[in-house]
Parts: structure tokens; sequence; C-alpha cells
């Protein structure tokens, strides 16, 4: 990250809603963002792919479901945050598994970035799919947004929910339905 360019955009930014950039409550403002970017933007530029290492248990090939991983993440259109919980299944295929904490991981890393909640949902989805090769995933994200929440609509108490499903989960309608009611709250 180049921190002197956020530095210099923070004190742009300061002046162009007309306030004083050197009073004494917003001094320190540029560097503390530069700091915050660089806190709760690291996934950009990552591949949560790379988070997920692969170990082998032959025997299971049943369902694993990761339930309420939080996060937070920011809105590219607003620069204002949405967070809330992710929930995660999968059905692993020839014992191939990651471990628990992986799967946060992968959650993380596709948070901490400018993001969209359909695409952070998407690309969980695929991240998994496509390292583990498994029978399917599915993934169902809750969250409520900043920028609905203070502007525009403000509509305060309001939850956006998403979902992503491969493999057998988008074959099967009864297998879809299953994990969807599981994976909901
Ligand atoms: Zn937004």
């Amino acid at each position: 990250m180049d921190r002197d360019k956020i530095k210099s955009a923070v004190e742009l930014f300061i002046e162009g809603i007309g306030e004083d950039k050197n009073r004494e409550g917003l001094k320190g403002t540029p560097e503390r963002i530069a700091d915050m970017c660089e806190e709760i933007l690291y996934g950009a530029g990552k591949d949560p792919k790379q988070e997920l290492s692969v170990y082998f248990n032959e025997d299971h090939e049943e369902l694993v479901l990761v339930r309420n991983i939080s996060f937070f993440s920011m809105c590219e259109h607003h620069m204002l945050p949405f967070f809330g919980k992710a929930n995660v299944a999968y059905i692993p295929k020839k014992g191939k598994l990651t471990g628990i904490s992986k799967i946060a991981r992968v959650v993380d890393i596709s948070s901490r970035k400018l993001q969209l909640q359909e695409r952070m949902t998407s690309e969980v989805a695929d991240s998994i799919f496509e390292v583990l090769e498994p029978y399917g995933v599915a993934v169902v994200i809750k969250a409520q947004h900043l920028c609905m929440m203070m502007r525009g609509v403000k509509k305060e108490d309001s939850f956006v929910i998403t979902s992503a499903i491969r493999g057998i989960f988008r074959k099967s309608a009864s297998s879809r339905n299953e994990i969807l009611s599981l994976l909901r709250d």
C-alpha cells in the first residue's frame, strides 16, 4: 500500500468537505487512516485460495459445516462498512479436507478489501470449490450495510442475505433446499 497517497487523499478529502485539516483533532487523521487501511484492507490483491492448505482423511465424505464466521468488509460503492456472519458448508471428495480455521481465513481475506457482498459470497464458494474439488459447496452470508442504514433508504434493521452454491448442491433441488435450510439462521 502507498501510505503517502492515502495520506494526501485524506488531506484533500478533509479540505473537500470544508473542514480545517490543521485543527487539533484532524492533524493526525491522515496518518491514522493510513494505519487503518493497512489493517482493514489487507486482503486487497491477495488470493483467498492460497489460504486453503489441503490434508487428507480418506474416510471422510460427510458434510462439513462452519457457522457464524463473523467478518467486517467495506462496500466498494460507498466505502462504508458492511458486516455480519458467513455460514460455509462443503462435502469433501476423496477425503480432501481443509482446517476449519482455513475456512474462516478465506472469509477474512475475501472480506478485507473494497468488496460487494455478492462477489464475496461467490469468491468464498469458488475458492473452496477450486482448491478442495469437493462434491459441493454452499455459502450463505447475512450482513448489515452501513450505506443502507445511515443514508439513502435508511433501513436500519435490514439485512442482506446472499448465497452461492456449487457442485451437487446446484444440480439437485432437494440437496440445495436441504443445505440452504441448514445454513439459514
Ligand atoms: Zn454501499
